[in-house]
């Protein structure tokens, strides 16, 4: 039963958009609830509720964003896809802090990482990646079309005014911000899903806070939205090197994982370059490649279909083509 939904599932997801199930989003932005999580004294992750029990089963969750507090400034990374959810985050803050976020940062372009941004009082600073201010600023209305197709109509998104970066950060760049008896890093290791991904570094916590490079916990796959498979491989696998063994990595979805569930994603994604390039030595069309290269020790994520089959079986046949 619980197999013939998962197909179910994953075939709807095939032919419908990303995230919609029957015009319904996976998750719905209007009924998710976000707690906080406490990872260590002053770093909170704030995940959907449902998450231990759905996570594990491949199930698509709502965004995780995070929560950084030292003596005298915070920190929130990522501010959520509406108003709801980014109001969840502020009142958080509010409660641990007595007042607003001093910094926000946005681990990607990606709304659900930064619609939330209008919604933070201006006091607040807004950081970002040079490359994901870029892409706000002039991809912007196409953005919003296509989220409103992955997460329904009526969740917010019309409401939407882009807010960009007040302090940037350049590819390959660094930052560290100083909360006031903890110093956090700011990252770029790499392109890793956009090309302006951002990683938040808690040294003193060793937690990692990934944004959707690390979308999720197994059976959840990276989605090459952007291709770039080979770099996308080699930026995870540098955030492995960088790891200490004990760290703690909150994905950009879900709850937090152990730095062992990297290498899920870093298998994932190797897999899906030898096969794919195995499959075009031996001639495939990418109709074939797509049939040949199912990975079916990797399968398991409910919307596997559309990630693997749609995404990215087609940006490993064109990367790895030339
Ligand atoms: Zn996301």
């Amino acid at each position: 039963m619980k197999i013939k939904l998962i197909t179910a599932i994953a075939f709807l997801a095939y032919v419908a958009s990303p995230l919609a199930i029957a015009d319904e989003p996976v998750w719905d932005a209007n009924k998710v609830v976000l707690k906080a999580q406490k990872l260590r004294d002053g770093v909170y992750a704030m995940v959907a509720t449902g998450a231990d029990e759905l996570s594990p089963k491949g199930v698509p969750l709502a965004t995780t964003s995070g929560i950084i507090v030292g003596n005298r400034a915070s920190l929130v990374v990522d501010t959520m896809l509406n108003k709801r959810l980014a109001n969840m985050v502020l009142n958080q803050v509010r409660q641990l802090t007595k007042g607003a976020p001093t910094y926000a940062l946005n681990t990607s372009y990606h709304g659900d990482h930064s619609y939330g941004n209008m919604y933070f009082p201006k006091s607040t600073v807004i950081i970002q990646h040079e490359e994901t201010k870029k892409y706000i600023s002039t991809k912007f209305e196409d953005d919003t079309k296509f989220m409103m197709g992955a997460f329904g109509k009526g969740r917010g998104i019309e409401e939407i005014k882009p807010r960009t970066g007040d302090v940037l950060i350049p590819t390959g760049g660094a930052m560290q911000l100083d909360l006031g008896g903890r110093v956090v890093e700011i990252r770029d290791f790499g392109f890793a899903q956009t090309g302006g991904d951002l990683w938040v570094w808690v040294p003193d916590a060793k937690v990692l806070f990934a944004g959707n490079p690390v979308v999720t916990e197994k059976p959840g796959i990276p989605w090459l939205l952007d291709g770039r498979v080979q770099e996308t491989l080699d930026s995870l696998t540098k955030v492995r090197e960088f790891l200490p063994a004990d760290a703690i990595i909150v994905p950009g979805h879900g709850r937090p994982l152990p730095k062992a569930g990297l290498d899920w994603h870093i298998g994932y994604l190797t897999a899906l370059r030898d096969e794919t390039k195995a499959a075009i030595a031996k001639g495939a069309t990418l109709e074939q490649a797509v049939t040949q290269v199912t990975l079916p020790s990797y399968q398991g994520y409910a919307i596997y279909g559309w990630v693997h089959n749609q995404v990215n079986v087609p940006a490993a046949y064109k990367e790895f083509k030339k």
